[in-house]
C-alpha cells in the first residue's frame, strides 16, 4: 500500500493519543488532538455508553499505533515483523529494535530533523551519509560502530541547524553517541527493549500477526 499522504494530526486522532508526527511544529502549534480527543469521521464524538473493543480491535490499534510513530508502510512493517520472527529472542523486542535501527530513525534520535518524516526526507535525498558513503535509502539498518553524518554539503541546511538548535528536542538516547557541532553520531551499541523510549504493547502486535 503507498505511503499516507493525507493530515498527519488525523493519525494522532485515530489514535488518541499525541505521536507527535508534525516534529517541532507539535510544540509550537495549537494541537487537535487537545481540543478534538475523538477519532476522526463525519459523525464527530461518539454518544452514550462506549463498547469495549474487541481483542482484534486493541492489538489493531497497537500495530498501527507503531507504524504510524515510524511511518512504515504496511508492507515493511510485515517483512520486519518477520524477520524479527526469525531472530533469537523476543519477537516483540526484536521488532521495536529493527525499527529503531533504521536509518532515518537514527538521524531522528541523532536530531539532524525534528521528525522521522523529516528525517526520510533528508536521507531521501541524499543528505545523509554512514561510514562516509552516501546512503539515501531510510529502511537502511544501522549496525553498532556505524557512523551517521549529514553530508559535508548538507551540515548548514536550514532545516538541519532548526532542528539542532530546537530546544524541544528529545535528549539523545543511551546507544548513539553525537558530536553536535560535527554532525556526526555514532551507534556505540545495539538497542534493547528496555532503552526504547517507546509505551507500546508490542505483545499485542506478535498476537495480531500470529493468528
Ligand atoms: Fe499529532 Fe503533532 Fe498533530 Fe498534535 S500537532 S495531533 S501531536 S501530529
Amino acid at each position: 500500500m503507498a505511503r499516507y499522504t493525507g493530515p498527519v494530526c488525523k493519525l494522532c486522532r485515530r489514535e488518541q493519543q499525541k505521536l507527535f508526527l508534525k516534529g517541532l511544529k507539535c510544540y509550537t502549534e495549537k494541537c487537535p488532538i487537545e481540543r478534538r480527543n475523538y477519532p476522526p469521521g463525519q459523525h464527530g464524538p461518539q454518544k452514550g455508553r462506549r463498547r469495549k473493543a474487541s481483542d482484534y480491535a486493541t492489538q489493531l490499534r497497537e500495530k498501527q499505533k507503531v507504524k504510524r510513530i515510524y511511518g512504515v508502510p504496511e508492507k515493511q512493517f510485515r517483512n520486519l515483523f518477520e524477520q524479527a520472527a526469525r531472530r533469537d529472542g523476543v519477537t516483540g523486542a526484536n521488532l521495536l529494535i529493527a525499527l529503531e535501527s533504521r536509518l532515518d530513525n537514527t538521524v531522528f534520535r541523532m536530531g539532524f530533523a525534528s521528525s522521522r518524516n523529516q528525517a526520510r526526507q533528508l536521507v531521501r535525498h541524499r543528505h545523509v551519509e554512514v561510514d562516509g558513503e552516501m546512503v539515501d535509502v531510510p529502511s537502511y539498518q544501522v549496525r553498532a560502530g556505524q557512523e551517521v553524518a549529514v553530508r559535508p554539503k548538507s551540515k548548514n541546511l536550514e532545516s538541519v541547524q532548526i532542528s539542532m538548535e530546537a530546544r524541544t528536542r528529545p535528549s539523545l538516547v543511551e546507544w548513539l553517541a553525537l558530536d553536535d557541532k560535527a554532525r556526526v553520531g555514532r551507534m556505540v551499541r545495539t538497542p534493547t527493549r528496555q532503552d526504547i523510549p517507546l509505551a507500546v504493547q508490542e505483545q499485542l502486535i506478535v498476537e495480531l500477526y500470529s493468528k
